[in-house]
């Protein structure tokens, strides 16, 4: 009732929720309270509100994508990261705010309106999973699960001051997830603290028939490490790309954990040139053939018909690109830059534990300010390397500029998401 009561006085300011379901809630958590009061076992869960991305299937929510070509259409079904979290007893009480299929950095696009940041009002609250930021910021719920492709969970968490997670490629199942690009989205969780990020994590983690790229059996996320046990790497070229202000505020952080008695070595990646190019092509051609069911025959619209102009750029460049005399130009040498940056972030973290550096390069923009194509883009050039290399990775806030938030990135070996969350714990 509590975060139901904050979501009426503050969710039509910030637009972070766009379905609330407010009776199926208080039936749930009533009938949870009952079973604590008969002193009957509940699950892991029980008591905790969260939010989901409006890209997750939930069963009688509206599973729209924030797309007007999805505004008729619920969820027949939960995702396997919603039975796990119904599971262990959750409460979910609605639909949070995004960017149009995910595709974006500010949530702007999404065809409900605008998400307002609560840490920063009248500044985006960063994207595509915004909402579900905004909603952990605002108080509106416990945890909230997002997808992040290319920096959706991290970057939102960066501007609006919360924790965001993206784990490591197939250590969460994406069986029910509306996919923007299949082959680098993650699900994963956006919470104020570690251990609420810690405890969604091993809730909806580990292997699922569902989905044939998740790993084999449970995830472990213990680490019993201390910050003086603890190796971190810093890459000289991710400061290069990020403003003074931010650059300013991470270096005083990273000050204050070597004066912890963390160790910490510089390093260097070469390929931060390609990253962008490298991302983009690869979401244009994953996104356009993921696009290619909503067609108007099952779902009502067709997409082209209805959606606005970032997703119909995704769907044209993605069309061109996939024709069979260009693919070997750009989307073959988009695959062989991947792999380029997999190898290179993969050797440099081969000494040490966790890299550290920003999570986005600028402070979020004001709500309403016109961004050209490619300077929306250029908040994702540190987040994109994760999903390109299928390595985890989180935010957490570092300090602010003038009251905005600002977030430190971690990122870790593929399968190390347990040292991101002992990094996480030790130094929040
Ligand atoms: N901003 C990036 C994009 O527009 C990342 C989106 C995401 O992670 N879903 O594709």
């Amino acid at each position: 009732e509590g975060f139901l009561k904050t979501v009426e006085a503050r969710n039509e300011d910030i637009n972070a929720f766009i379905e609330i379901n407010t009776d199926e809630a208080i039936r749930r958590a009533e009938e949870i309270d009952s079973r604590i009061k008969r002193g009957e076992k509940t699950g892991r869960l029980a008591g905790l509100v969260i939010g989901v991305k409006s890209n997750i299937n939930v069963q009688d929510f509206t599973v729209s994508a924030a797309s007007k070509t999805l505004e008729n259409y619920r969820g027949s079904y939960d995702a396997t990261v919603i039975k796990r979290m119904k599971q262990e007893d959750a409460v979910i009480i609605g639909m949070t705010n995004m960017d149009e299929f995910a595709a974006g950095s500010s949530t702007e696009t999404s065809f409900f309106g605008p998400t307002d940041n609560p840490a920063a009002p009248g500044r985006i609250p960063g994207g595509s999973s915004g909402g579900s930021a905004a909603a952990v910021a605002a108080e509106m719920c416990d945890i909230a699960l997002g997808s992040d492709t290319g920096g959706s969970i991290r970057n939102p968490a960066s501007h609006c001051g919360v924790m965001g997670f993206k784990p490591t490629y197939g250590l969460v199942s994406r069986q029910g997830l509306l996919d923007l690009a299949m082959s680098l989205d993650q699900i994963g969780p956006l919470a104020a603290d570690v251990s609420g990020i810690k405890l969604a994590l091993e809730v909806i983690s580990g292997h699922d028939p569902a989905d044939p790229t998740t790993i084999d059996g449970a995830a472990d996320l213990e680490a019993d490490l201390k910050l003086d046990e603890m190796k971190f790497g810093v890459v000289k070229e991710f400061f290069e790309v990020t403003d003074d202000s931010i650059d300013r505020i991470i270096q005083d952080k990273l000050g204050v954990i070597a004066d912890e008695g963390a160790e910490i070595v510089e390093l260097e990646f070469s390929h931060i040139d390609l990253c962008l190019p490298t991302y983009y092509l690869i979401n244009y051609v994953e996104f356009f053939s993921a696009t290619r069911k909503y067609d108007g025959r099952k779902y009502g619209h067709r997409i082209e018909d209805v959606c606005g102009p970032e997703v119909l750029r995704r769907i044209h460049m993605g069309s061109y690109i996939s024709q069979k005399e260009l693919s070997g130009r750009y989307y073959k040498r988009a695959l062989q830059a991947r792999s380029l940056i997999r190898r290179e972030i993969q050797r440099i973290l081969r000494d040490v534990d966790v890299i550290l550096g920003p999570t986005v390069p600028k402070l979020p923009h004001s709500l309403g300010e016109e961004l050209e194509p490619m300077e929306m883009y250029a908040y994702d050039v540190l987040t994109v390397i994760a999903n390109l290399a299928g390595i985890p990775a989180a935010s957490m806030m570092a300090g602010t500029v003038k009251g905005v938030p600002v977030g430190l990135q971690l990122q870790a070996k593929p399968g190390d998401d347990a040292r991101i969350l002992a990094a996480m714990r030790e130094i929040a």
